[in-house]
């Protein structure tokens, strides 16, 4: 009797929300789910609602999960399973998040060894069934092995968002460095006398591309009597103004909406030529909210590249800057696929 399709249970976790999802080892996202973070400072409070969520994915792809996958927004040590900081989910800090998974969901446990016995044979002894990294690594992991990604040995990935996060592949695999500094794009120094960043720097790419700064750009002009269809497009209400209008306007045509997205292209295309010749990338990945305004803040970025980025001309092509593929299940994606990497 054959067995059934295993599948890796992916959670992406977050501090609001975190969704969980079933992913086959050859990257077909079977399910996936959105629930609530609870809020609390007990950390077990948080692990039990994860597994009430496994659970539920588990029985719904018919009880053939063989390990879980989760993606954590702080910093985590991927070898013991240890949640050492989460700064958008206080409950989890200085908690052993993989082992204490582990020890709530032993069905998990017994089906990986089952799967792994060989017909005849005793089965082995189990790796482990909870596997845990940092929510960019699982990002990273996605795209470069089921998204944009795909075939890369060498990858940079850039996420826009409120915040400006990123990944590095080398030789095929994602790396983030001892002590898991290597992705964190968004705080490199690109004007020493720009804004004040969250990090306490000043000029950082965050600070200039991120969200606040793309409406920040766009306040300005409006303040300074610009005509635009934005003001129109909030209803007077200027605190309603976000990167979507703003982009949904620069694609309608407005001139307005157009230079910030020229803006915010020239800053993140400074930040890839950085990137560049420091990771020498065969191809750089842009995902995350902002990136959804497609090509009016991809062809800037790309010219900006062409004009900049001359030590590698003829070596890097602008064209191979491209959009991500799996957009916010790309965390789900990159939590199962921990699973079958780590099984491999
Ligand atoms: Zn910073």
């Amino acid at each position: 009797m054959s067995q059934p399709e295993p599948v890796a249970i992916g959670i992406d976790l977050g501090g609001t929300t975190f969704a969980v999802g079933a992913l086959t080892g050859q990257g077909e996202l079977v399910c996936h789910h959105s629930y609530l973070t609870p809020e609390t400072k007990a950390p077990g409070d948080v692990l039990d609602a994860l597994v009430q969520a496994v659970q539920t994915v588990d029985q719904q792809t018919g009880s053939r999960a063989v390990g879980l996958g989760i993606g954590i927004p702080g910093v985590v040590d991927p070898g013991s399973g240890f949640v050492f900081k989460c700064p958008n989910l206080p409950a989890l800090d200085n908690t052993p998040v993989g082992p204490a998974m582990e020890n709530r969901l032993p069905d998990l446990q017994k089906r990986q060894q089952k799967w792994l016995q060989a017909p005849g044979r005793p089965a082995p002894p189990t790796k482990r069934h909870v596997w845990l990294h940092n929510d960019a690594y699982c990002a990273t992991l996605a795209e470069l092995r089921w998204g944009a990604g795909r075939g890369a040995q060498n990858m940079v990935l850039l996420t826009l968002g409120t915040g400006i996060g990123g990944g590095v592949v080398l030789d095929g695999r994602p790396i983030r460095g001892p002590r898991g500094l290597i992705g964190e794009i968004g705080h490199m120094t690109l004007d020493p006398q720009g804004p004040p960043c969250g990090c306490g720097n000043r000029g950082c790419f965050e600070a200039l591309a991120g969200r606040d700064a793309i409406v920040d750009y766009a306040l300005r002009r409006i303040q300074s009597g610009r005509p635009t269809v934005l003001t129109a497009l909030v209803e007077g209400d200027l605190s309603k103004l976000d990167p979507k209008l703003i982009a949904d306007a620069a694609r309608a045509g407005d001139q307005v909406a157009l230079e910030v997205m020229q803006q915010v292209g020239f800053y993140v295309g400074l930040g890839i030529c950085n990137a560049i010749v420091l990771c020498d990338p065969d191809l750089v990945v842009v995902g995350g909210g902002i990136a959804a305004a497609g090509e009016v803040l991809f062809a800037p970025l790309r010219r900006t590249v062409a004009a900049r980025s001359r030590i590698s001309y003829g070596k890097f092509d602008p064209a191979r800057i491209v959009p991500a593929a799996l957009g916010n299940l790309a965390g789900i994606y990159g939590a199962g696929q921990l699973v079958w990497e780590g099984l491999g």
